[in-house]
């Protein structure tokens, strides 16, 4: 790989399979077009013109068209500038074959040719790349991954914008079986296509969920354990450097996303929450979870904990003040069951290709995390 200013060249090595190859350029954030190219080294202006022409020439080996050439000059000691060799391109092509004619303003092809300081490139394809930036210059983020369709679409959403992912999942073993968390699991490969590796952390939620079913109005239960999933993330994420929490909410989807319950549930972060489909209606996720090629995974069946424990009617409108009121009746427990849940956080390593377990629920803390529990 060479870096130029503003392009990327990506040469292959051996033979290559050339939908795989711009499968995976499409995958890639900041690039904004594929263009696959004809190379030469610096050759005289009628060389370059007789390439120019048999190029465009094998690209279109058949029928009529309108074209026009475009060329672009970096190298100034170059001895023709952009126009002559506009020229002197069209001029070649024309000569060589009565299949082509000129037209400046709405060509069918642009032959673009870049004159740069060490070689020549041609094309006349542009393939669209994904865009955004690349990921990693953001910096870091944890999003809250569970099964469903939006918030896989949300992680991908924040990584375009060159955003590196860590994510979390909150399971009720025995209420939420293997194959839920295998679900979860392969989401976050399908995401590493394009934000690379995830540490995928697997808390157990379950003995904090019962509690708050022991102890809480059931019909506060949902917002109840949805802070408590924000409040295990944002500790997770300031261990690990994220500099904020991604979720999949959009307004009005179901009761613990009305404004109100956003606001309820956002109100135990510090750190801030990206959602980046709070304006979005489901059709719209749908549209893109399928082009991120997410959707037949979310759609699978397996439970999830926020099913199992949810109520015949949540609150809607929930108060802060009656909220935290009810909180306090896990006084007694919630510290230990929260230091039990982070303690036996599995991780995961997750790639485009699988995961690896690199912690197991009974290993020690590796590191500063270790540290900051004790
Ligand atoms: P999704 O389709 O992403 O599952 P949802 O429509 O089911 O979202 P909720 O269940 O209310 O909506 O969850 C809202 C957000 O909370 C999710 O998008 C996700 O970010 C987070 N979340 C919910 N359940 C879990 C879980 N079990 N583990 C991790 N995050 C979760
Ligand atoms: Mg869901």
């Amino acid at each position: 790989m060479v870096r130029t200013y503003g392009r990327v060249y990506v040469e292959c090595q051996s033979d290559y399979d050339y939908e795989e190859v711009t499968e995976a350029l499409q995958c890639v954030f900041g690039i904004s077009g594929i263009c696959p190219v004809k190379e030469t080294g610096i050759v005289s202006p009628e060389e370059l013109a007789a390439t120019v022409t048999q190029f465009v020439l094998d690209e279109y080996p058949d029928g009529t068209h309108t074209f026009k050439m475009h060329t672009r000059r970096s190298n100034k000691n170059y001895p023709l500038d952009s126009q002559e060799m506009n020229a002197e391109l069209g001029h070649a092509l024309l000569e060589a074959s009565d299949r082509f004619r000129v037209d400046v303003h709405t060509p069918e092809i642009m032959v673009t040719v870049e004159i740069r300081e060490d070689r020549i490139c041609m094309y006349s394809h542009v393939i669209p790349g994904p865009g955004g930036l690349p990921v990693g210059v953001g910096g870091k983020s944890m999003l809250l991954l569970s099964g469903g369709i939006d918030s896989p679409v949300a992680g991908y959403m924040i990584a375009k914008r060159g955003v590196k992912i860590d994510a979390v999942y909150f399971n009720a073993p025995p209420y939420t079986s293997e194959r839920a968390l295998q679900k979860v699991i392969d989401l976050a490969s399908q995401i590493a296509r394009y934000t690379g590796t995830i540490w995928l952390h697997n808390i157990n939620f379950t003995d904090i969920q019962l509690y708050i079913y022991e102890k809480c109005p059931h019909e506060e239960l949902t917002i109840i354990m949805r802070r408590y999933m924000m409040r295990i993330a944002e500790y997770l994420a300031r261990q690990n450097e994220c500099l904020g929490l991604i979720t999949g909410e959009s307004i009005g989807q179901v009761a613990s996303q009305t404004l109100t319950a956003l606001g309820v549930t956002g109100e135990v972060c510090t750190l801030p929450v990206f959602r980046p489909l709070i304006g979005f209606d489901k059709e719209e996720i749908v549209t893109v979870s399928k082009k991120i090629g997410t959707f037949e995974t979310s759609i699978l069946p397996y439970e999830d904990c926020c099913t199992i424990f949810v109520a015949k009617h949540p609150v809607t409108r929930p108060r802060l003040d009656v909220i935290k009121r009810h909180e306090e009746n896990l006084a007694d427990k919630i510290d230990e069951l929260f230091e039990e849940a982070i303690r036996t956080d599995e991780i995961l390593i997750v790639d485009k290709n699988g995961s690896r377990v690199v912690k197991h629920r009974e290993d020690p803390m590796p590191g500063s995390m270790e540290q900051e529990n004790g």
